[in-house]
């Protein structure tokens, strides 16, 4: 090493366990900013690395300090808001600062030559000089108004709750607008829960924002695009050609250096967890990054998470957290549009074994007769869950996991929904022989086959057939398949929409007057604390798809209705959802929670182990916890003992967890970032062998 040359810190992907720092030292003739994107060595491959804050680590005794390989030419480095970010993340998500910050950038980005990277650089064009068009806005409500001066005026953050179909995608467009405006570099994140939604929200911002600053000003971020698009789109959002960058939750990451506003729409969604490596909350990470990086931050949703709602509630002496967010309330629909009324049919009253109870069927009759469009929600997809012999109890159990198989009737399957194991149907039981085999329960498929007969008699307006359709994960897996599906209903060409909790969420359906939960019940009894609030969530969601166009419910002249089947009309999901009354829906959760300590009155943590055996992965478990008793950093903190995930085993991994929580976050961050040496150092002790991984959840969402 000559003496001209300059030691840097270099953020590399060297994961946890690998045992390498979090920043390697590496020379480089040239002093190199922090951010600067650069290839480095590392063993024998050359990987992207990114020069860190700080001074270079001393090398360990006899390792030769490596030169840089390259600097990727024409890239300016990444701001110090993104890199506190990222190092914010990895703190707090216990994970190595490369491991973050690699994941956090395009994989072309580590693909990709300097050379190719350089091209595609010259390819993007700038800019173009768009006229000052104007933007046709549309009138705001009072309650949008409301909303949108206070949000100007207020430095938030903002809790928007307003009703489906209140207008809040209008109102995030009128702050988007208003931020774009403040500066010429200024730039907005808006991010929602799901790939699929990203479409009509690109549509919407490109239509309005195109006129004025160009097509190319508005760009997607997420999974669902090519290596190409991300890396074209993260490009432009990185060199500020992108002034509103539409994503789902990678988009956090996005490095945007004239950041001033994040909406985060539909903020209770449990999509915006991230459920491997880092296991982020882009939404509290976006509330993070707001208020570091001085942007506002708009979370909107019609049922908040109990968190969020929590936070926007007034501060009382008893609880002090209240009063962090502005909330700003939005009930009425646009168009003085109503809300659907909320059937609930009594399913003890009803034939046994009917899926769809008479009263229901028949309300769905009349919807295709006067040529209405009506959707039916159940949570299974798949013919049935499990096939059953009824002469020696055999059921179709996955070889692998603790699961059932699930039976696939139209391609005659059986299918694991956790390993992906698919086979055949058996003509004959496997353990007896017997043909007297029968699938229980049911799922997506049957209800959309018996649907079919039981409106075979019924005729459209036209005197035509009704016509069904299915949405659900198969009947979608081809590219495109979703989108053109939702075009077709979108088009009025079904009249029926049969379908998992994938057509629940966000899209505005114009037609649709009937709304039916065929078997919600299986979340009131689930030992997930969270399961009533997703289930009212989803539910209200579901009912928003009923009534949104008013003009076409006049014309119409029948009321919309969310119907649900149930054993348990009286539950207080159900009330609470009958008069759409989400906060005494939220008061009654949050004093059950208050009572129990459970979020957002404690924080949390898991550590899960999964190994060859449930022994290895409690063992494991057992040994860390025994290890944490020497810390003092405990006394804020319960650990649980271990015990098995809900379903246990899936491909043959056994998987075990430990609960941890305390009254403080701060003091389960000291605790966390304390024991994370103690869980590396058992995991090395040979006495936990058969160990395949371990991994600690911040923050989760399932219990
Ligand atoms: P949300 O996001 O709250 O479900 P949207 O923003 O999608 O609601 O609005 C519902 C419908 O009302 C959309 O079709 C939208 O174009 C329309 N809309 C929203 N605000 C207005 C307004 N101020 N005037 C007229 N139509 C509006
Ligand atoms: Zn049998
Ligand atoms: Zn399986």
């Amino acid at each position: 090493m000559s003496d001209a040359s300059h030691l840097v810190p270099v953020a590399v992907h060297a994961p946890v366990h690998s045992g390498l720092g979090d920043l390697l030292s590496y020379a480089s003739p040239e002093p190199l900013p922090p951010g600067t994107l650069v290839r480095v060595p590392l063993g024998a491959r050359e990987v992207l690395g990114v020069v860190w804050d700080g001074a270079a680590p001393p090398p360990a005794a006899g390792v030769e300090i490596r030169a840089v390989a390259g600097v990727l030419e024409g890239l300016a480095p990444l701001d110090a808001h993104w890199r506190r970010l990222v190092a914010f993340t990895a703190r707090y998500y216990q994970r190595s600062l490369g491991e973050v910050a690699l994941a956090a950038l395009p994989p072309q980005l580590r693909t990709l030559s300097a050379e190719q990277i350089a091209r595609r650089l010259r390819r993007s064009t700038p800019a173009p000089e768009v006229a000052a068009e104007t933007i046709e806005n549309v009138v705001l409500s009072a309650e949008q108004e409301s909303a949108r001066a206070q949000i100007a005026s207020e430095p938030g953050p903002f809790l928007l709750f307003g009703s489906t179909g209140s207008g809040k995608t209008e109102v995030y467009l009128r702050c988007v607008q208003e931020a774009l405006a403040a500066a010429p570099d200024a730039q907005a994140l808006v991010m929602v829960p799901e790939i699929n939604l990203t479409p009509q929200l690109e549509e919407r911002f490109r239509a309005r924002f195109a006129p004025r600053f160009g097509a190319a000003a508005v760009v997607a971020l997420h999974s669902g695009m090519t290596h190409a698009q991300r890396l074209a789109s993260w490009l432009a959002a990185h060199a500020g050609r992108a002034r509103i960058v539409l994503g789902t939750r990678m988009a956090v990451f996005a490095s945007l250096p004239g950041l001033r506003l994040i909406v985060v729409d539909e903020e209770h969604d449990p999509s915006y967890k991230q459920q491997e490596g880092a296991r982020y909350s882009a939404r509290d990470l976006a509330l993070w990054r707001g208020r570091t990086q001085g942007a506002k931050v708009i979370l909107g949703s019609a049922t908040p998470s109990l968190e969020s709602w929590h936070a926007s509630l007034p501060a009382t002496p008893e609880d002090p957290a209240g009063g962090r967010y502005l909330r700003l309330h939005m009930p009425s629909r646009i168009g003085a549009g109503a809300l659907p009324r909320v059937r609930r049919v009594d399913m003890n009253q009803q034939p046994r074994r009917s899926v769809l109870s008479p009263p229901l069927l028949a309300a769905i009759a009349e919807r295709v007769a006067r040529g209405e469009q009506s959707m039916l929600l159940l949570n299974r997809r798949g013919y049935a869950p499990v096939l059953h012999c009824a002469d020696c109890d055999w059921k179709s159990d996955c070889p692998h996991c603790s699961a059932h198989q699930v039976f696939h009737k139209l391609d005659r399957t059986l299918r694991c929904h956790h390993c992906g194991l698919t086979q055949r149907v058996p003509r004959a039981c496997p353990a007896c022989g017997s043909l007297d085999i029968v699938p229980i329960g049911r799922g997506t498929e049957q209800l959309e086959e018996q649907l079919a007969e039981l409106l075979a008699p019924v005729l459209r307006p036209d005197g035509t057939p009704a016509r069904i359709v299915r949405i659900d994960a198969d009947s979608t897996r081809a590219k495109g398949a979703l989108q053109s599906q939702l075009a077709q209903v979108h088009a009025g060409e079904v009249d029926v929409l049969v379908g998992t909790q994938m057509i629940a969420k966000g899209h505005d359906f114009r037609r649709i007057t009937l709304v039916a939960a065929v078997q919600p019940d299986g979340a009131l009894f689930s030992s997930d604390f969270r399961a009533p609030e997703r289930l009212f969530a989803l539910l209200m969601q579901a009912a928003g798809r009923a009534g949104r166009d008013a003009a076409y419910m006049a014309v119409q002249g029948t009321p919309c209705e969310m119907w649900v089947q149930t054993s348990h009309p009286r539950h207080p999901v159900f009330e609470a959802l009958k008069r759409h009354d989400y906060p005494a829906f939220a008061a009654q959760q949050l004093q059950e929670r208050a009572a129990a300590g459970l979020p957002p009155f404690s924080f949390q943590a898991l550590v899960r182990a999964d190994a060859r055996t449930q022994d290895v992965a409690q063992g494991f478990l057992r040994a860390a916890s025994e290890a944490a008793q020497a810390l003092p950093e405990l006394a804020q903190v319960t650990l649980y003992p271990p015990v098995p995930l809900a379903i246990q085993r899936v491909a043959n991994v056994e998987r075990a967890q430990m609960l941890l929580e305390s009254q403080h976050r701060t003091a389960l961050q000291r605790f966390l970032a304390a024991w994370q040496p103690l869980l590396h150092a058992t995991r090395a002790d040979p006495a936990h062998k058969g160990l395949i991984r371990w991994l600690i959840d911040v923050d989760p969402l399932a219990i």
